[in-house]
C-alpha cells in the first residue's frame, strides 16, 4: 500500500528497525488486520489498515487479515463481505491470507484443555456477577472463587461437558487460574471460555462453549506467526494476560505495541454506536454518505488516496488526540483537485435574460475539462439568450467588496461573455424571480475589450439545455465537536446536526449530466467536489457533495491553531 507522505519514522517504525537490527524476529515483518465481524468497518479501521499493511509493505514483510470472530451473537457475514470489500478498497492486500478466529477454535480447545492440565485454568461455577463481586478493586484484592482448587480431572471433565453442551449458558466458565491479589485487574484470573448456546456463523452448531477475546488474540498471532501485534492504547493492560498465556503454554510470542486510537471531531468512531445511527434510522444505512464508515466516505466519493495521505498525516502517538475532520476534508481536496473534472452546475437557480442577445441564437463554447491540464481535454457548453446562475451569485443591495452580480454591475460568465445586471424583477414576497441583462458582444470568451476591470466571474448554464439533477449537500452529521460528551440523562445522539443533510434541485450543464459514471468526482465549478450516486436514474441524476472548496483547514494551520 502506498503511503503518500512519509512522516519520518514513528515509534513503532523504530521498534520494527530495533527489532531487524538485532535479529529479533530473524528480520522478518508479520503484521494482521484484525476486525471483528460485528459492523462495518469506519475511519479509526483505515488507521490500523494503513498502518499494519503500510508497515508489512514497508518491510517487504506480510500482513493478514484476520477476522476475530469469537462473539457469534454479533456476528454476520454481511459484516465479512463488507470489511473484505473495504479493505481491499483502501490498498490492503492480504493475497491469501484470510483467516478467521473460529477456524482456531479445535486448536484454541486444545490448548485450554493443555493448561487445565498444568493446573493454570479451572472451571468456575460462580456467576457472572457473583465473578465481578470476588474480583475486588483497584485498592482491594479479589477473592478467591470457592471452585478454584478444584482437581486437574474434575475441571477436565466439566470442561469436556461444558464443550458436549450439558450445561446451559452462563452457568459455568472457564478461567486462568493467576492470582487473585494482581495489582492488574485483569490478571485476577481472568475468564477464557464462556458458554453460549448460540450459532456462529461460520461454525454453525459444531460451538456451544466460545473462547474470550484476550484469549484468543494472542493464540491467534503466535499460531499465525505475527511478530509485531499492534493494536490500540486500551489494550496496555492487556498485554500482560497476552504474554501470560503465550508463556505458560510455551508457543511463540510475538509482541504486542499500542499506538493511539484515532478520534475526529463531529463524528462518533464505535461500531456500537454507528449501529444504533442505523437501526434507529438517523441515516439511511452504513454507507449513508454522511457516516465515517469506509462505505459512507466511498459513496460520498473520498478517493482511498486521499484517506491513506490523511492516515499518513494523522502519524502515530502514545497518547489519544481528536484529530479535525477538516484535515481529511484538506487530503480529499488536495487529491481532487489534480484529478477531477470541472464543469458548472448551478444549484439554487435564479433565472438570467440576455436582452440583447439574439432570441433563437445558440452558441457553443469549447471549455477546457481542467484549468491547469490540457490532458483533461475539453468540453462543449452551449449559451444562449436564457440562463440560470445560482441564487447566492446576486445581491440587490451588495454588501462592500462585493464582485458577483447586482444591479449595475458587471461581472464575467465564466468563459462566455461580461454581462451587466440592468434589473432585478421581483416576484410578490420580494425575491428575485428573474434579472435582465445586456452582454457586451465584443467580450466572447469572457475577455475584456477595453481593459476595463471586471472582478467577478460566476458560473451559469443554459435555460434551454440544463439538465436536472438531485444534489445532496452534507454537513457534519453531528453539531458538536465531541459528540460523546453529553450530560447525564442525554445520549450522543442528542447532538445529531438537524441539517446535515439539505437536498438542493440543481442543474447541470449537458456534458455533466451525460458524461459523469457512478462513483465518479467532479468538481461543480465554484461550489466543491461532487459524486455520481447510485441513486441516480436514466432521467434524474444524483451528486453527492464530497467536499466544499473551502478550505478551513489550511486556514487553522496557518493561524498555528
Ligand atoms: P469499535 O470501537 O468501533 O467497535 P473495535 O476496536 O472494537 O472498534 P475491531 O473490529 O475490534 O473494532 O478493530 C479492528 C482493529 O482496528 C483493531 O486492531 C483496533 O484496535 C483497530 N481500531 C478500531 N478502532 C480504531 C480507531 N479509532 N483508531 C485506530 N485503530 C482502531
Ligand atoms: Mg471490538
Amino acid at each position: 500500500m502506498a503511503q503518500e507522505v512519509s512522516s519520518g519514522v514513528d515509534f513503532i517504525r523504530a521498534k520494527i528497525l530495533d527489532d531487524n537490527a538485532s535479529g529479533r524476529y530473524g528480520g522478518k515483518v508479520h503484521t494482521r488486520f484484525p476486525p471483528e465481524p460485528n459492523g462495518y468497518l469506519h475511519l479509526g479501521h483505515a488507521k490500523s489498515i494503513c498502518l499494519n499493511f503500510g508497515v508489512a509493505e514497508q518491510f517487504n514483510g506480510m500482513c493478514n487479515l484476520r477476522f476475530d470472530d469469537t462473539n457469534p451473537a454479533k456476528e454476520d457475514t454481511e459484516y465479512v463481505d463488507s470489511i473484505r470489500e473495504d479493505v481491499r478498497w483502501l490498498g490492503g492486500d492480504w493475497q491469501n491470507r484470510e483467516y478467521y478466529a473460529s477456524d482456531y477454535f479445535e486448536q484454541l480447545y486444545a490448548y485450554a484443555e493443555q493448561l487445565i492440565k498444568m493446573g493454570k485454568a479451572y472451571v468456575d461455577d460462580l456467576s457472572t456477577d457473583e465473578i465481578r463481586e470476588y474480583r475486588g478493586t483497584l485498592t482491594q484484592a479479589g477473592q478467591e472463587s470457592p471452585y478454584r482448587n478444584r482437581g486437574v480431572e474434575e475441571n477436565l471433565d466439566l470442561f469436556r461437558r461444558m464443550r458436549a453442551g450439558e450445561f446451559p449458558d452462563e452457568a459455568r466458565v472457564l478461567r486462568a487460574k493467576i492470582d487473585m491479589a494482581a495489582s492488574n485487574l485483569i490478571m485476577r484470573d481472568p475468564v477464557l471460555y464462556r458458554i453460549r448456546h448460540t450459532a456462529h456463523h461460520r461454525t454453525g452448531d459444531a460451538w456451544c462453549i466460545y473462547p474470550l477475546y484476550d484469549y484468543t488474540h494472542c493464540l491467534s498471532d503466535s499460531l499465525e506467526g505475527v511478530t509485531h501485534s499492534l493494536c490500540t492504547l486500551e489494550f496496555a493492560n492487556n498485554r500482560e494476560l497476552y504474554g501470560w498465556v503465550l508463556d505458560a503454554l510455551n508457543v511463540y510470542h510475538p509482541q504486542q505495541i499500542e499506538f493511539a486510537r484515532l478520534n475526529v471531531t463531529n463524528t462518533v468512531l464505535s461500531k456500537r454506536k454507528l449501529i444504533q445511527l442505523v437501526e434507529s434510522g438517523h441515516v439511511s444505512g452504513w454507507d449513508d454518505p454522511r457516516m465515517p464508515t469506509l462505505c459512507g466516505l466511498r459513496r460520498r466519493g473520498v478517493p482511498p488516496e486521499a484517506l491513506r495521505e490523511f492516515c499518513a498525516r494523522v502519524g502515530l502517538a502514545r497518547v489519544n488526540s481528536t484529530v479535525e475532520y477538516a484535515m481529511l476534508e484538506f487530503c480529499i481536496r488536495e487529491y481532487l483537485n489534480k484529478r477531477a473534472s470541472r464543469l458548472m452546475a448551478v444549484l439554487d437557480p435564479v433565472k438570467v435574460v440576455i436582452e440583447n442577445y439574439p432570441e433563437d441564437a445558440v452558441e457553443v463554447f469549447d471549455m477546457p475539462l481542467h484549468p491547469e491540464n490540457p490532458a483533461f481535454g475539453s468540453r462543449n457548453v452551449p449559451f444562449s439568450r436564457k440562463l440560470y446562475i445560482d441564487r447566492d451569485d446576486f445581491r440587490l443591495e451588495p454588501p462592500k467588496k462585493f464582485h458577483r452580480l447586482s444591479p449595475g454591475a458587471e461581472v464575467r460568465l465564466r468563459y462566455a461573455y461580461l454581462v451587466t445586471c440592468r434589473e432585478a424583477v421581483l416576484d410578490e414576497s420580494g425575491n428575485v424571480r428573474e434579472l435582465r441583462c445586456v452582454y457586451d458582444p465584443q467580450s466572447r470568451g469572457g475577455q475584456s475589450p477595453d481593459g476595463r476591470k471586471v472582478r467577478g466571474t460566476i458560473h451559469w448554464v443554459s435555460a434551454g439545455h440544463a439538465v436536472p439533477a438531485v444534489v445532496r449537500l452534507y454537513g457534519h452529521l453531528f453539531a458538536v465537536e465531541n459528540p460523546e460528551d453529553v450530560p447525564e440523562g442525554r445520549t450522543f445522539l442528542d447532538n445529531l446536526s438537524p441539517d446535515s443533510l439539505r437536498l438542493a434541485q440543481a442543474l447541470l450543464e449537458p456534458a455533466l449530466a451525460e458524461s459523469a459514471k457512478t462513483g465518479e468526482c467532479v468538481q461543480f465549478e465554484r461550489l466543491g467536489y461532487f459524486c455520481k450516486d447510485r441513486d441516480s436514474t436514466q432521467g434524474l441524476a444524483v451528486f453527492n457533495r464530497t467536499a466544499t472548496l473551502r478550505d478551513t483547514w489550511a486556514k487553522l494551520e496557518k493561524k498555528g491553531e
